[in-house]
């Protein structure tokens, strides 16, 4: 029994920190099985997208507590509207991760609904849920293997050519090019260390890869350089084209083209609309906005105090 329960809860921790950091969830879990919370409901129906340009997301009268007593969503609703880039931001611990989580089904919501072009999650199948969404988490953790297997995992069974293809796209392949063993390079913790960048444009290669309908991308809120960022940008808005995407921001620089941004307080949705918009609207955002125009390296909103339940 021992030898059984020391790799199970060993599982058991690892989920809990891959859901927490959004870290290659999308694949990590597939590993974790066996460890799961959340069950498909016994009629549950491959989730459906026929609009080619990504499905209508919506979050309706949203309420959700990791623990009870402390409730971290409060009627939260908004839509994103299908093919463009939603943004959200807000305080640390405003709960722009949690909207992720939920959208992928990390957790079920107590009050409300989330819906995928009409069809609630909790109705559709998780593996086809998780096969509609890309995620390109803040901090890429790369498998101890070749650099090709961990652009690879995007699409298992891809071919070298739509890899290289991918990395390309992804503007690694120059760089891939230049290592020792090329796309054998081994890379990960006890091979080849790559930069936050570098570890992105991975995440980003994958993405393109596994072509999702709709994309999850968690800004890194560690600086990159100047260098760095103008090109994860740049990229950014090249793989969020035709797919409905949900930006967690940390700097505001990043979305001023958003189609939709959302700013969260205390798990509340406080102000929708775009940049031009919200700066009209002179309020939480602007002020924001002119902090980070006067301290252009501040991360956004320091921490928030505990929110109300
Ligand atoms: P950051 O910008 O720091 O990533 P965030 O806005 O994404 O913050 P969330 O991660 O969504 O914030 O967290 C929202 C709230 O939920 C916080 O108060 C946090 O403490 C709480 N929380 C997050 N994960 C859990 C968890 N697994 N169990 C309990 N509470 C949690």
């Amino acid at each position: 029994m021992l030898q059984l329960y020391v790799p199970l809860n060993f599982l058991g921790v690892l989920y809990r920190e891959i859901k927490q950091s959004l870290a290659d969830m999308e694949k990590l879990f597939s590993l974790l099985e066996q460890h799961r919370e959340i069950a498909d409901a016994p009629n549950a129906q491959p989730l459906q997208i026929r609009d080619q340009a990504g499905p209508e997301i919506k979050f309706d009268q949203v309420d959700f507590s990791y623990e009870t007593n402390r409730q971290i969503l409060h009627q939260v609703s908004f839509a994103m509207p299908a093919g463009v880039t939603t943004a959200v931001v807000g305080a640390s611990g405003s709960g722009k991760s949690t909207l992720a989580r939920l959208l992928f089904r990390f957790y079920d919501i107590q009050q409300g609904a989330i819906t995928i072009a009409g069809q609630e999650i909790r109705a559709i199948t998780q593996a086809s849920l998780r096969q509609s969404i890309g995620i390109v988490p803040q901090d890429t953790v790369l498998f101890n293997d070749t650099i090709e297997y961990n652009i690879a995992y995007g699409k298992p069974g891809a071919t070298h050519e739509q890899i290289v293809e991918a990395a390309k796209a992804a503007y690694i392949h120059e760089f891939i090019q230049g290592l020792p063993d090329g796309y054998a390079t081994m890379v990960g913790e006890r091979g080849l260390k790559l930069s936050g960048g570098e570890k992105q444009r991975v995440a980003i290669a994958r993405t393109i890869l596994k072509n999702p309908p709709i994309l999850i991308f968690d800004e890194a809120t560690s600086a990159l350089d100047s260098k760095s960022e103008q090109a994860i940008q740049t990229q950014l808005k090249e793989i969020a084209q035709g797919r409905t995407s949900l930006v967690i921001a940390h700097r505001l620089s990043t979305i001023v083209d958003a189609a939709q941004i959302l700013v969260m307080e205390h798990g509340r949705i406080v102000e929708s609309g775009t940049h031009t918009e919200l700066l009209a609207l002179d309020r939480v955002y602007a002020q924001m906005w002119a902090r980070q125009q006067a301290q252009p390296e501040l991360d956004l909103w320091a921490d928030e105090a505990e929110p109300a339940t």
